[in-house]
């Protein structure tokens, strides 16, 4: 979604800056640079600005603070050293007069007012008004202000800085999924689409060994579907995947999703002056390679530890335990942005062979995309019935050419977004809770006014919109529903659930908590990991009281193969 390509910019900007090249311009990277180079701007600005206020130190000190905690790989620091160099002198002298954030990245033209637009403030004005603070601050500001805005150029056109531009520029481009997934589908490594997204090769020089494979004569040689099960029994001859897993209905989970099913975060301390320290920014790298997702801790299919914050628990962890013949078979083919628009995209990448490999249940979860836009006119930038329903069919229609028989297809509805304005608009956001300042309601103004809002409909203080945003949501939840009970495909069944938000906020106040705990706090739009874990236990229940058969039999030899294979090679 937006806010993912958003605060990339906000990194972006925190890498790159200016450089000295003479007649450079800012190098657009995607149709909304300059309004996020604001965003970026103001939020780099807010936190450097309460850094220094907490510790009481210069900004000159906390910039440099900043710039060191930053991670040295692929000249990191030295990037944010070269941008505090270049607006550092200026940021410093605009903060020194006490001005607010958005006044100094306007004063310092990193904000432009663009023709028959408004200013866009995210603090309150002083009490001159917005626009005369900003006038008053233009002319405080030395002529460097200019000399560095006007000979400005992107970062990346310093060589030795290469590598990293083009890492982030592929992912703000929104390319590097697919790209990086027409080639070979599993991978060796975590992140860039590697094992956090799709379970781990066992053989990456093997192009017939993958995980979700039918056993190649029985693994009696080698583990070709890389569940960690292979071999022969020496006291019977018998190959333990034909003894384990043979008739145990083993198999995948493939989830076509969103960035909610990709587990987006955007980590709350980076932003919050009293939390940061050289150990936050520590996973810089795997954020941003993962694309600001986290899927090896979601609901659908992660399996690692949660380190931002809840615990983990997947549908694919839960079908590991009911056979552990299942291991390694999940593939996370959701991304950010997500919507049955470029549903086409996502099947087209997703990794199954009906010859070879074994069903799979595949999950679609778009819970918001569809109706989620930052247009000036929302309503006409969302999804139409008649559109969800072409643009379903015909990639259901494509999927049953690719799973094997006997896979099940879930489709999940659209989230009532509602939720997201009644439990957050007068709370403080991260930025804000130091000195009580920002809410989310002023937050998402911001985000509207610069064109970035990730769903205007919904993170919106007009009540009549955030209704007919949840409308057309209803609506396209029942286009969905409707295909699941009339289309019949051959090698798939086909079902359909809501997206269960008024269960998972009752799950969550039995175990003591508030709805806001569901909302991701940074962005204010995204669910939270325990949204995304209680998500995957309502989810389950109702998959086992309904339809068991989609999730097949408990296996009875889940000890022995404990007992013979350990961790089954982990993951
Ligand atoms: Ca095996």
């Amino acid at each position: 979604m937006a806010p993912s390509f958003t605060f990339l910019l906000f990194i972006v900007l925190l890498l790159s800056g200016t450089s000295s090249v003479p007649n450079g311009r800012l190098k657009m990277l995607n149709d909304k640079t300059s309004e996020s180079v604001c965003l970026g701007c103001v939020i780099l600005v807010s936190v450097i600005e309460q850094l220094s206020q907490l510790y009481n130190s210069t900004v000159t000190e906390q910039l440099e603070r900043l710039c060191s905690y930053l991670p040295e790989k692929w000249k990191l620091q030295q990037v944010c050293f070269l941008v505090a160099h270049s607006f550092g002198p200026d940021i410093i002298k605009l903060l020194e007069y006490k001005l607010k954030a958005d006044v100094v990245c306007y004063a310092i033209k990193l904000c432009k007012q663009e023709a028959g637009q408004p200013v866009c403030h995210l603090y309150h004005p002083s009490e001159v008004g917005f626009e005369v603070a900003i006038k008053e601050a233009e002319e405080m500001a030395t002529t460097r202000i200019l000399k560095n805005v006007g000979g400005s150029s992107h970062i990346c056109s310093l060589p030795q800085l290469e590598n990293l531009c083009e890492i982030v520029q592929r992912i703000l481009k929104n390319k590097l999924p697919f790209e990086d997934l027409d080639g070979d589908k599993f991978s060796i490594f975590p992140t860039l689409r590697g094992y956090h997204w799709r379970g781990r090769d066992c053989d990456d020089g093997m192009a017939s060994v993958y995980p979700g494979r039918r056993p190649d004569d029985w693994d009696a040689e080698q583990d070709s579907n890389c569940n960690g099960i292979w071999g022969i029994d020496e006291k019977d001859g018998i190959p333990y995947e034909q003894k384990f897993c043979n008739g145990t209905e083993s198999k995948g989970v493939i989830q076509l999703g969103d960035s909610a099913a990709a587990q987006f975060h955007i980590p709350p301390e980076w932003l919050t002056a009293s939390q940061i320290s050289w150990k936050v920014y520590s996973n810089l790298l795997e954020v941003l390679t993962n694309e600001f997702d986290w899927p090896q801790f979601s609901g659908a299919t992660g399996f690692l530890n949660s380190t931002i914050g809840g615990w983990t628990d997947s549908f694919y962890l839960r079908l590991l335990e009911r056979n552990r013949c299942n291991h390694r078979d999940y593939q996370n083919i959701s991304k950010n942005g997500g919507s049955s628009k470029n549903l086409w995209d996502l099947v087209k990448s997703l990794a199954r062979s009906q010859k070879f490999d074994k069903p799979a249940i595949v999950t679609y979860a778009m819970i918001g995309n569809d109706v989620c836009n930052g247009k000036a006119d929302t309503v006409a930038g969302m999804t139409l019935p008649e559109q969800m329903h072409s643009n379903v069919v015909k990639s259901l229609h494509h999927l049953d050419s690719l799973l094997p028989k006997g896979s099940h297809v879930i489709l999940i509805g659209l989230a009532h977004g509602t939720f997201l304005w009644n439990n957050l608009h007068d709370r403080y956001h991260p930025l804000g809770q130091l000195n009580k300042d920002i809410t989310y309601g002023q937050l998402y103004s911001f985000l509207s006014c610069l064109k970035v809002n990730p769903c205007k409909g919904w993170l919106s203080s007009n009540a009549t919109l955030r209704k007919i945003t949840t409308e057309r949501a209803m609506q396209l939840s029942s286009v969905l529903r409707g295909i699941a009970e009339a289309e019949k495909y051959t090698n798939f069944d086909l079902f359909y659930m809501d997206y269960a938000l008024e269960e998972i906020a009752e799950e969550w106040h039995t175990m003591g908590g508030e709805n806001w705990q569901l909302i991701e706090p940074v962005d204010g739009f995204h669910p939270t990991q325990i949204a995304s874990v209680l998500m995957t236990k309502v989810f389950w229940e109702k998959i086992l009281h309904k339809w068991p058969h989609i999730l097949g039999k408990g296996n009875p030899h889940n000890n022995q193969i404990a007992a013979v294979f350990k961790d089954q090679g982990g993951h």
